[in-house]
């Protein structure tokens, strides 16, 4: 299906959300049927190399108690994701210059060696080299946002980064056959629902095989501290849009919508989200990812984390599924360029 921008926009304003949300949830369930695929992450290190203002790691916030996992403790989460029977994990944290390059494939390496476990990486911008080397040493699959379209709007809130080489980083991605996921944060200051729409378009051009997206939380450690949250009927509305306009795409109902709304994450799923990531971090770390206010403050341990996710998958009347969940989006390129060689 495709919808230009003023249906878009119409969309945001609220113009018929019982249909929108309808047809997300229909799109969603004639590719994945009632299945939610889980992802077990793992927030190995909240120090950070860059300064983004709305992110409470930020390296210019001294307020942060800053820790680092272990070997030993990245091992600890993998084996509840084992024992959990959750078949993906995500390794995400800041951009940590502590662990090189090298270390973090051996990781891999060693990782997908023991255990029968799909890899996404969540580990900010990098080199073409050093992402080749994770994807030769085991890694599926990569999340980096965009998260934004309004490039001017970018460059303020990221200092020092540009908006070209995001996009560039995501086509390197591509290149290496990872999966390759993005999203953007729904109601960044600055912005408005004519920027969302062109951010909606321009996530879809990706054709991308993951897609997150969550509302903006301001967090009262950054220089956005005063700005209002992303309003979460509008990123209800932008999570439905985006599934309709990319049915194959792997979509979680992120811990961000949680945060920002109790229960928001369910909506999330009838809105016609088909993942959800529940955090398996050491409980001992746990709540120092504060990347926004709330975040993991909800969970006492990853076991209580996840008899909650299970819940959630309940009340919405959905199943949990036990299937690694790669992206048919991806499946799909693949068959269209074996037929094109042929
Ligand atoms: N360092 C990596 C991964 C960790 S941050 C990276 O930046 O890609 C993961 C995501 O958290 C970011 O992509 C951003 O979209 C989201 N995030 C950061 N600060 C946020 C905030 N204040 N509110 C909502 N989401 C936020
Ligand atoms: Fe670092 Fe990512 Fe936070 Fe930016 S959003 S400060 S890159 S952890």
């Amino acid at each position: 299906m495709t919808m230009n921008k003023s249906e878009i926009i119409a969309y945001l304003n609220g113009q018929d959300d019982i249909g929108l949300f309808a047809e997300a949830d229909r799109v969603r369930r004639s590719v994945f049927g009632d299945e939610i695929f889980l992802r077990g992450i793992i927030e190995y290190s909240n120090y950070c190399r860059q300064n983004c203002f709305y992110c409470g790691l930020r390296s210019g916030n001294r307020e942060a108690v800053r820790y680092r996992l272990t070997r030993e403790e990245i091992f600890e989460s993998v084996e509840i994701a084992v024992a959990q029977n959750i078949p993906t994990i995500v390794l995400q944290g800041g951009e940590d210059p502590h662990y090189s390059a090298d270390w973090i494939a051996g990781l891999i390496k060693e990782i997908v060696g023991k255990y029968d476990l799909a890899i996404t990486l969540s580990l900010g911008e990098q080199g073409p080299e050093v992402l080749r080397m994770w994807r030769e040493a085991g890694a599926n699959r990569y999340l980096l946002r965009i998260e934004t379209w309004d490039k001017e709007n970018y460059h303020k809130l990221r200092p020092g980064r540009r908006w070209e080489n995001r996009l560039d980083c995501l086509k390197v991605l591509r290149e290496l056959d990872y999966e390759v996921g993005s999203g953007i944060m729904v109601g960044l200051p600055g912005e408005n629902v004519e920027s969302l729409a062109e951010a909606i378009l321009g996530l879809t051009s990706l054709d991308l095989d993951m897609i997150g997206i969550g509302p903006f939380l301001a967090h009262p450690q950054t220089p956005l501290r005063d700005e209002p949250n992303g309003a979460i009927q509008l990123t209800l509305r932008t999570l439905a849009l985006v599934r309709i306009l990319n049915p194959y795409a792997n979509m979680p109902s992120t811990s961000a919508m949680e945060c920002a709304s109790r229960g928001a994450r369910i909506a999330g799923l009838r809105a016609g989200m088909n993942v959800i990531m529940p955090s398996i971090t050491p409980e001992r770390v746990k709540r120092l990812y504060n990347i926004y206010p709330g975040k993991n403050a909800d969970s006492d341990d990853s076991e209580h984390s996840l008899n909650a996710v299970m819940e959630i998958i309940r009340e919405a009347g959905y199943r949990r599924s036990f299937s690694k969940g790669i992206s048919p989006n991806i499946l799909r390129r693949h068959e269209s360029e074996m037929t094109l060689s042929k």
